[in-house]
């Protein structure tokens, strides 16, 4: 037999470990319920986020065109570091580009802002979109459409150091 198990516990000595513990518990709780909360009743309760946050890139629409300011030139999806982005434009009779598709895959976004930099006419923008949860991998690729929905709750907002409109 091991000295372990020989040894004899001590009831009296194990109660009064225990009765310590229950208190200094108590302790903690009671200290605690007059401290500020750190805590929010999400989702009814928001947090403010701060200035330059950095949520989903978004292209809010222009209210003096009605259309986003997107002229199909590709440069966010070049500077994507994770290349979730893509851009098919052909160009127009008038020697503009015309934006055929854009798409940006949410689910692989590390919201570093890079896309956002390099677009030459501001339409992408970083919003502060965080609640991109979503049942399947599908559900979280963004067309242009959804992309501008996004954008236009931000508009007349700064994402990162640009104006939107
Ligand atoms: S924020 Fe970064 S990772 Fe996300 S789409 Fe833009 S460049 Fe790509
Ligand atoms: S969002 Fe900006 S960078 Fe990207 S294709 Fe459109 S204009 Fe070019």
């Amino acid at each position: 037999m091991t000295d372990s198990v020989k040894q004899k516990i001590s009831y009296p000595k194990e109660a009064w470990r225990f009765a310590k513990s229950v208190v200094k518990g108590h302790v903690v709780t009671f200290k605690n319920l007059f401290r500020k909360k750190s805590t929010l009743q999400y989702p009814e309760v928001r947090w403010e986020l701060p200035e330059g946050y950095r949520g989903l890139p978004a292209l809010p629409i222009d209210p003096k065109t009605g259309a986003d300011k997107c002229i199909g030139c590709g440069a966010c999806a070049r500077a994507c570091p994770v290349q979730i982005i893509e851009v098919k434009a052909h160009m127009g009779e008038d020697k503009k580009r015309v934006v055929d598709e854009f798409s940006l895959f949410a689910g692989r976004c590390i919201f570093c802002g890079l896309c956002a930099e390099a677009c030459p006419t501001h339409a992408l923008v970083m919003s502060k979109e965080y609640e991109l949860a979503e049942f399947t991998r599908e559900e979280a690729a963004y067309n242009r459409e959804r992309l501008n929905r996004l954008g236009g709750t931000i508009a007349g907002q700064q994402d990162s150091g640009k104006e939107v409109s």
